[in-house]
């Protein structure tokens, strides 16, 4: 298994998942042409792309998403309530083949078993993923507010983990942001600081 990140951080991002022919996107938070150059760049190509996962409605983690599925006739992967909150932006002449998953049963794609698990967060139903082929799990951590026994327990036994996690709180609270932004980043639904994320 290999894996790549065709960019993180919130200007967009996207993991890309590879197991002999079957490659997977996680997110795809860029727009349409820059997702193609970041692939090209990888030598891979959307024709290439098995599915999409999508972990949550931000445009950070969608923005390009639907249009590059539907283009290149590409599945996808979604929670119910990230579909509904990503339903209003998908333009009805759109033919996207959309599976709805359980956000608690495991899946597969190909070669890929799939484990899908609730994060909290500030959007209507985000989760994260394990993959595994069998061989080696991988674990995706983005976007999540604070950790819990239960992604713990997904976490546990893994090859390899992503893992966001983008401030120290002593720093957070000298910055210069304003109150409301320094409280949707600490809180348990905004983003991990630092210490939690070394904890997990
Ligand atoms: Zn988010």
């Amino acid at each position: 298994m290999q894996f790549a990140s065709l960019g993180s951080g919130s200007a967009g991002n996207s993991f890309l998942v590879k197991q002999n022919k079957s490659l997977l996107m996680v997110d795809c938070g860029f727009a349409i042409q820059d997702i193609v150059s970041r692939l090209d760049r990888l030598n891979e190509s959307p024709e290439n792309i098995t599915g999409i996962l999508l972990t949550h409605e931000h445009e950070d983690h969608v923005k390009g998403a639907f249009r590059l599925a539907n283009k290149f006739k590409i599945p996808v992967w979604l929670s119910y309530g990230t579909f509904k909150m990503c339903e209003k932006h998908m333009i009805k002449s759109y033919e996207i083949d959309l599976n709805i998953i359980d956000s608690h049963n495991t899946f597969e794609i190909e070669n890929f078993i799939i484990q899908p698990f609730p994060v909290p967060h500030d959007a209507r139903e985000p989760i994260q993923f394990t993959l595994s082929d069998g061989n080696h799990k991988l674990g995706i951590l983005t976007d999540t507010g604070s950790s819990t026994p239960h992604i713990e327990k997904m976490l546990q036994k893994l090859d390899a983990l992503i893992i966001e996690f983008n401030h120290d709180l002593s720093l957070l609270e000298s910055s210069e942001y304003t109150f409301s932004l320094k409280k949707r980043i600490r809180g348990k639904l905004g983003h991990l600081d630092n210490q939690t994320a070394a904890e997990i």
